[in-house]
């Protein structure tokens, strides 16, 4: 096995190519870069702050942040789920300044609960939504036992996908990715606990077994377990469809199977970065303030970047 992990690497040469050129301090890319994203972290940050003002300066200091720490990006994860990780954290930030609360959509009132309980095995693997630290961890055994996981679980939600198993694709997205019970899992799609924890049992089954020969921080059949799986999921997002499926979506040009499957993704698990990108699409078109911000980004972080 690759014990650096280079099969994890989500980031593409495009992106690498364009972040070099960052790296050495082109004024071109990194605009280019700002414009790629800011449009779905502008809705990100609308979706939770409500107001065009915090959600706009949360934005910025998520592009400041990047720029700030361009060095330890590693491309473990995917640019945009790095991104969002900084974003939500300038958001949880505004929160507390503001000591409001809302919640909404399942991902939001189930992980909030999630994330004040969760136990972290990996001890700085709090996940990217809490440390960027994580992606500085090169630990031999570690980056094993990461590797590992995140395999088994490709592997479970590709075979969903390529057999269409949707349903049961839908279960083991609630019950790892915004780690809900058996029960509220039930509830929420309708059909009896009995099935869900069938295939749950069985998930758990096929990524035991793959795993089996490893020495794991947490047992395989505990609480903590079943922490570490929605961790990981969170940071590679295995079922989120990707930008051009939901731009597709948004078209109406999607099988009914897949359409049926994006809608669940985006309006009733209401997965907080697919809606972005979803509300993103379709504000495309309406560039309005959009050159304001632009022009802030690019002014506040114009001292990070180095001179060339
Ligand atoms: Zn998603």
């Amino acid at each position: 096995m690759n014990s650096h992990g280079d099969s994890l690497l989500r980031v593409t040469k495009a992106e690498q190519y364009l972040l070099d050129k960052i790296r050495l301090g082109n004024t071109q890319a990194w605009s280019e870069f700002v414009d790629r994203y800011r449009g779905r972290l502008m809705s990100f940050a609308m979706a939770k702050l409500f107001q065009s003002a915090d959600a706009e300066d949360a934005v910025q200091e998520t592009f400041v942040a990047f720029i700030k720490n361009l060095q330890g990006y590693r491309g473990e994860c995917a640019l945009e789920t790095f991104l969002f990780s900084l974003l939500r954290r300038k958001i949880i930030d505004t929160y507390r300044s503001r000591k409001a609360k809302h919640f909404c959509l399942i991902q939001d009132s189930y992980s909030s609960q999630y994330d004040k309980e969760a136990s972290d095995p990996f001890e700085s693997l709090a996940g990217p939504t809490q440390t960027a630290s994580w992606y500085f961890k090169a630990d031999e055994q570690y980056q094993m036992q990461k590797v590992a996981l995140t395999e088994a679980l490709a592997e479970l939600v590709d075979g969903f996908k390529s057999a269409l198993k949707f349903r049961e694709l839908q279960i083991i997205e609630l019950l790892f990715y915004c780690h809900i019970s058996n029960k509220d899992t039930a509830k929420i799609l309708g059909i009896d606990e009995k099935n869900v924890a069938l295939i749950k049992h069985r998930s758990l089954k096929q990524i035991r077994e793959r795993i089996a020969s490893l020495s794991l921080p947490a047992d395989p059949s505990s609480e903590e377990f079943e922490n570490l799986l929605t961790d990981i999921w969170k940071l590679q997002r295995f079922s989120c469809p990707k930008r051009s499926t939901i731009g597709a979506y948004l078209l109406g040009t999607l099988d009914k199977q897949w359409h049926d499957y994006v809608d669940f993704h985006l309006n009733k698990l209401g997965c907080r970065f697919c809606m972005a990108n979803f509300e993103d699409m379709k504000n495309q078109n309406i560039k309005n303030q959009n050159r304001q911000l632009r022009a802030r980004i690019m002014e506040s972080t114009a001292g990070f970047l180095k001179k060339p």
